[in-house]
């Protein structure tokens, strides 16, 4: 019993007592801040002091370059957003400002200036340090106050320079649609304004009960709690009267916990201990969307000015950035303030993340080029701060292939991050925290953010997502809040601690502040016994959206093969001529272009126009200096050889000689090449005798050329009588056919409607079925140049190809011509065969290749290529980085359904047991399996945000390759390579003292090649990343790297034989970053070309292989090799 006291309990109640209307008292919330009410509401007293007249300021217009200034003021427009008719890019405007704070403000916490120009801009200091970023307008991202520090007050003025740039936080359209060039931008305010600090802080804490009112359960005890709150403080609000404003501040106290913000960053230290939460700020910053490059530039000055001030200011505060390039861009162009975001970096407040040069798209890039975006951040971090970031970081790519988790761990990271899966518009995702594990058993630690954006904007509901959407909280219960305001970057830091505080208890997580995300992720690690309590999930992470994006991709496709050219020829001529010295800037400087072009929204097509102008530029100027480094390292191995086709100015120097081809690749070739009659008669005679077919016009030869694996060899061979024949002829009923001894294809009716393996007899066309040219509807749901929604397969409309024509009719190369009329457009196809199958492994089946020109004026319609099999298997094979992945070709789940356009690159193949057929492709990285059709997907014509994607002239190729034997025991990858890789003619004229050039002959073995596994392909040969270039190798030896990887998807045992002449001191395992691993031991073995009696060994490596396993080897070779001409790598000798 307890002792009793007397009921206070009234004896009678006269009141009316009545219950809460809760959903008006929600409502309600909504008018304390509300512009209806501005001058009574918490609004009408936000600020103590404002000046706007142009007695206190004098904004003026400066052309930065002229320094001119003209007098403006508020309502001043800035415009138009593109100059257009300079070149298109956004316009910048300069203005400079000097402002007068009178003396009696010194009293006041704070002082700001509050500049609203409506579009985004970047305020400097006069010496040209970047202060603080500006997004102006009246949206959710709005950020225009800068707070001048008391330094500024003391001395009662300042002088400011602005950057005004015309485009929003999106650019000029909206999101989806292309820019408006003439869009205009006022200036809203240009004040210098005294905030009361207390009635914002009073804001502040209303929005986050706001928040927990609107984000938490009906009627929880917090959201109530909350919601009372927040109605207390608007009864408790005068706006006649300050006092309440610290009396309103009290009551949310009730809620937040008493004193909770004298605690500062101390208030992370406290509560329940578990932290489930770890928020980091980022701002993803688009290198390229919706505005070009140029703007990027400006992001990154603008969001990371104001995270180096933000620090200043929270301490808890931690942000990450990626992309070296965008931190190579604040170098070069904000060295001021590049300076002060490294002395936060070496503080360990900012942190640099993921490792790539961009933020790439992970679908397309090649093995390589993957490998490169990671050399080359990780290299630029490492350079810069000491440091390389441990968790890759790609939230907003559209899909990664199941190469990925290998080429992280190769590139020095155990983990990764991402949300995009989450954008999946069929299926959801199914886990938040998992182990990748990529198509070779590699494995990457992965967290995709259940909060669902890539850089959200924080708020209470955000830190609810963090825990609810997290699908793995039987594993792992901890989530990475990245906030912040995407292509912007804003903060809310303070309602973060307010949402952090530990006496709201039970119902939000803990969020905890100040660590970084490789910690996030090692805590992650320890907790889950090294992941092992962790789900797996194998293979690609397939993005269910954004499929339409794979097609328009020749640039990418032609510089990586071109970039993979020149490092080899440089690095051959590197170790072959002293005088020579290995182009490393150059090169570099070429793949930092190519692996910006690679972004997320540069590469898949979704960006505005003039992204592809500058896009364009970059490929072209990789294609000329690709070209100029490629042509001087070939004239160091073949001396004054010249580069066919012939081009202007180099008509007079063609004497007599030869024409070899240079195979690039490491695997031997033979076949048909054409080679353009033009040059001086003598030449164009010479060569039509060697050509076993000349052109019906005469302006073509055809030669055919048999090479060794990387090297060189004359083209002098002719079709032997076993040979097969290619012909093209009509026949009497009016089909067309094309054939030679393995492969025959007819078209009837302007449609394909046999495919016959002439060897084994087997018509590969189902019957009464046909191929060709189709067309579809394309009009996705939203995002119209990134989708193709599933339902476009319902529209198809088969092409056909109109009025063939027979071009040349064999022996060694047969076509037919078509020309398309569709519509407005124009679409020529030349469907060809050779004599030759397509490689040299026994039982090759030949080529149907297809070369077409289209002249592209549709609107929201796709162009694909169709070929439909009478063969049956449930999953088909496409060609992926370092190696292939299958996908369904039924549709028997949901997962399945959503794969109706998939990205490959060089090949799509579908094969049943003991026979297949692949598309080849050396452009186009769009394909379908549809139960027996295979497709490739060639041209699409969306109109946002770029209004003329695919419009106008396009050329490309693609082949069809027929195959004895399931994929796995196919040519398909060889025959992809040869596809994508053409040989290189050179002219290499007769040498004084020499008999005539039809003397000529050459030694070929290639330097470097893979022997015992011909399911290893050597993909790249470059020089070592540290060699010391400057010296000549004086300081160290050189060292050579080989990249090498399995591409069928099973264990190989093999040998490289490294020339005796590379002089192999040395050999090891590394990962991508040239890191040892380990030593390999080397062998030897006789030389294969030296003469019988020499005792000249070649040196053997032994290397093993799993599946898909790349292997990076360095070399160590001898620093300096004495070697004439005559010794050469590539000899051309008399024979
Ligand atoms: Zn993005």
């Amino acid at each position: 019993m307890h002792a009793e006291s007397p009921s206070q309990y009234a004896r009678t109640n006269f009141s009316v007592g009545s219950k809460w209307v809760k959903h008006l008292s929600k409502d309600r919330l909504g008018t304390f801040l509300d512009g209806r009410y501005g001058d009574v509401n918490l609004g009408a007293v936000l600020f103590t002091e404002r000046i706007d007249d142009s007695r206190h300021e004098q904004p003026s217009f400066e052309e930065a370059v002229k320094q001119e200034f003209v007098p403006i003021k508020k309502g001043t427009a800035f415009g138009p957003s593109c100059a257009c008719f300079i070149r298109s890019y956004f316009t910048n405007h300069w203005v400079k400002v000097h402002l007068k704070i009178p003396s009696s403000w010194v009293k006041y916490e704070r002082v700001q200036f509050e500049f609203d120009p409506s579009c985004e801009a970047l305020i400097f200091d006069t010496s040209g340090t970047p202060l603080h970023g500006i997004t102006g307008g009246y949206g959710g991202e709005r950020r225009v106050e800068y707070v001048l520090s008391p330094e500024i007050r003391r001395k009662g003025s300042v002088d400011l320079v602005i950057e005004v740039s015309c485009n929003g936080m999106f650019g000029n359209g909206d999101m989806v649609a292309s820019p408006d060039d003439n869009r205009w931008f006022n200036i809203n305010s240009a004040d210098l304004v005294v905030p009361n600090q207390e009635a914002w802080r009073l804001m502040w804490d209303f929005n986050t009960l706001r928040q927990l009112s609107d984000s938490l359960p009906g009627n929880h005890p917090l959201q109530n709690q909350a919601l009372i709150a927040a109605n207390k403080i608007i009864n408790t609000f005068r706006h006649d009267d300050s006092t309440s404003i610290s009396r309103a501040r009290q009551v949310a106290e009730q809620v937040f916990g008493e004193g909770w913000e004298k605690k500062g960053d101390r208030i992370y230290k406290e509560g329940r201990g578990v932290v489930q939460v770890w928020g980091i700020g980022h701002c993803h910053i688009d290198t390229a969307w919706l505005w070009p490059y140029s703007v990027t530039q400006q992001k990154v000055a603008r969001s990371w000015a104001t995270q180096v001030d933000l620090m200043e200011r929270f301490p808890e505060h931690r942000f990450c950035a990626s992309s070296a390039q965008q931190w190579k861009w604040l170098e070069q162009l904000y060295p001021k303030l590049f300076d002060k975001v490294k002395a936060k970096v070496l503080s360990g407040q900012f942190h640099p993340v993921g490792g790539s040069w961009v933020e790439n798209d992970s679908n397309m890039p090649s093995g390589e080029a993957l490998t490169r975006q990671l050399i080359f951040g990780q290299r630029f971090f490492q350079s810069r701060f000491g440091l390389r970031s441990k968790t890759g970081w790609l939230p907003d790519s559209f899909g990664f292939t199941g190469a990925l988790p290998q080429i992280i761990r190769e590139a020095d990271m155990p983990y990764f991050f991402t949300q995009k899966i989450s954008w999946n518009n069929i299926n959801s995702f199914p886990h938040t925290t998992f182990n990748w594990i990529g198509i070779d058993g590699s494995q990457v630690l992965t967290h995709m953010t259940p909060v669902g954006q890539s850089a959200s904007p924080t708020w209470v509901d955000d830190v609810k997502r963090a825990i609810e959407n997290n699908k793995n909280q039987e594993s792992n219960d901890k989530a990475l809040l990245v906030f912040g305001n995407g292509d912007g970057g804003g903060k809310r830091l303070r309602r973060i601690r307010a949402a952090a505080n530990e006496s709201r208890e039970t119902l939000l997580p803990l969020v905890s502040m100040g660590s970084s995300v490789d910690e996030f992720y090692a805590a992650v690690e320890k907790e889950t016994n090294e992941g092992k309590s962790l789900p797996n999930w194998h293979g690609e992470l397939y993005l269910e959206f954004h499929r339409g994006t794979c097609i328009i991709k020749k640039g990418n496709r032609k510089s990586e093969i071109l970039l993979r050219e020149v490092e080899l020829v440089a690095t051959l001529a590197s170790l072959q001529k002293h005088s020579y010295s290995y182009p490393k800037d150059d090169i570099d400087a070429l793949w930092e272009n190519l692996l910006l072009n690679q972004f997320h929204d540069v590469l898949p097509g979704s960006a505005i126009g003039m992204v592809y102008e500058d896009a364009e530029r970059i490929y072209d100027e990789i294609a000329r200096k690709g070209k100029k480094l490629t042509e001087d390292a070939i004239r160091v191995l073949i001396p004054s050889s010249i580069s066919l086709p012939l081009e202007d100015g180099v008509l007079s120097e063609l004497g007599k000689g030869r024409i070899f081809a240079v195979n690039t690749l490491h695997f031997s070739r033979k076949e048909v090449v054409t080679v353009p009659l033009i040059g001086p008669a003598v030449f164009v005679n010479s060569l039509k005798n060697e050509a076993v077919q000349v052109s019906r016009g005469g302006e073509n030869g055809y030669v055919i050329v048999e090479v060794e694996s990387g090297s060189m060899a004359p083209i002098s061979l002719s079709l032997d009588t076993h040979t097969s024949r290619a012909q093209a002829f009509e026949t009497p009923s009016g089909d067309f056919v094309l054939k030679n001894a393995n492969i025959e294809l007819k078209i009837s009716k302007g449609r394909i409607t046999s495919l016959y393996d002439v060897v084994i007899g087997r018509e590969l066309i189902p019957e009464g079925r046909d191929g060709g040219l189709i067309i579809f509807e394309d009009k996705p749901l939203f995002w119209d140049a990134w989708d193709v929604e599933w339902y476009h397969l319902q529209t198809g409309r088969p092409l056909q190809f109109e009025s063939p024509r027979i071009v040349e009719t064999g022996p060694a190369y047969a076509s037919i011509e078509s020309i398309i009329k569709y519509d407005k457009s124009t679409i020529k196809v030349i469907i060809s065969i050779t004599a030759l199958p397509a490689t040299e492994i026994a039982g090759s089946r030949s080529n149907i290749r297809f070369d077409a020109e289209v002249d592209w004026r549709q609107r929201h319609e796709f162009l694909k290529f169709e070929i439909p099999l009478d063969i049956h298997h449930p999953t088909a094979t496409f060609d992926t980085a370092f190696g292939n992945l299958t996908r369904p070709t039924h549709r028997n789940t949901s997962l399945d359904i959503a794969k109706f356009e998939v990205c490959g690159h060089k090949y799509a193949d579908l094969s049943e047991y003991g026979y297949g057929l692949a598309i080849l492709s050396e452009s186009k990285y769009g394909f379908a399996a549809e139960g027996d059709i295979l497709r490739i997907s060639l041209l699409r014509s969306a109109t946002a945000p770029d209004p003329i994607q695919d419009q106008g002239y396009n050329s490309f190729a693609w082949a069809l390759l027929p195959h004895a034997n399931h994929f796995y025991d196919s040519d398909v990858p060889l025959a992809a390579h040869l596809f994508n890789s053409p040989v290189h003619l050179r002219h290499v004229p007769d040498v004084v003292g020499v008999p005539a050039g039809i003397q000529m002959g050459l030694t070929h073995h290639g330097l470097i090649t893979v022997e015992g596994a011909r399911n290893v392909i050597l993909e790249t040969i470059k020089r070592g990343d540290d060699d010391d270039y400057s010296a000549r190798w004086r300081s160290r030896d050189p060292t050579v790297i080989l990249r090498l990887y399995e591409a069928y998807g099973g264990h190989a045992k093999t040998k490289i034989r490294i020339d005796s002449r590379i002089g192999v001191k040395k050999a090891a395992l590394t990962n991508f970053l040239e890191d040892v691993k380990s030593e390999l031991k080397l062998e030897t073995a006789p030389s294969l070309d030296r003469p019988v009696g020499s005792d000249t060994e070649d040196t053997i490596l032994s290397l093993n292989f799993r599946g898909f396993q790349v292997h990076t080897v360095k070399l160590t070779v001898a620093a300096h090799i004495a070697v004439s001409q005559l010794d050469g790598w590539i000899n051309i000798l008399r024979i």
